[in-house]
């Protein structure tokens, strides 16, 4: 069974495929984007009437596709939160950097987090609750 990811508001899963589908708003431009599953691989796929507004620094507004609800982590509003559902049936969450360009990922699994890219060491602060709901 394939890692699935899915929305904390809805449970629906965002990955129908191999890549992460999320709707996105910089701006009046809004579309979808696919994301690589790999906490550590930062490419991402859009169509060039939402890739052509995207530059480096932006805020981008990460949704669920399915609920709309809005992904912003409660961590941090410069994060989005997904979650992840394990082979094993375990709920681990994802959060990554909202800003275009900026590479950084953490994904706790209600023990440790791990993280990934390199701008990481800008969330230092960041501490993740340890009664979070997720657990
Ligand atoms: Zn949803």
């Amino acid at each position: 069974m394939k890692t699935k990811f899915a929305c904390p508001r809805c449970r629906s899963v965002l990955n129908p495929g191999e890549a992460i589908v999320l709707a996105v708003r910089v701006g009046d431009a809004r579309g979808l984007i696919q994301l690589s599953p790999e906490p550590a691989d930062y490419r991402y796929v859009c169509d060039d009437s939402f890739g052509d507004h995207l530059q480096i620094g932006d805020e981008v507004d990460f949704a669920c596709p399915v609920c709309c609800e809005d992904l912003t982590s409660p961590h941090s509003e410069k994060l989005v939160e997904i979650l992840i559902l394990t082979p094993d049936d375990e709920v681990h969450a994802a959060q990554f950097s909202r800003i275009c360009g900026e590479h950084a990922t953490f994904v706790h699994d209600g023990r440790e987090t791990r993280s990934f890219g390199k701008d990481r060491s800008r969330f230092d602060d960041l501490t993740f609750d340890e009664h979070d709901r997720w657990w």
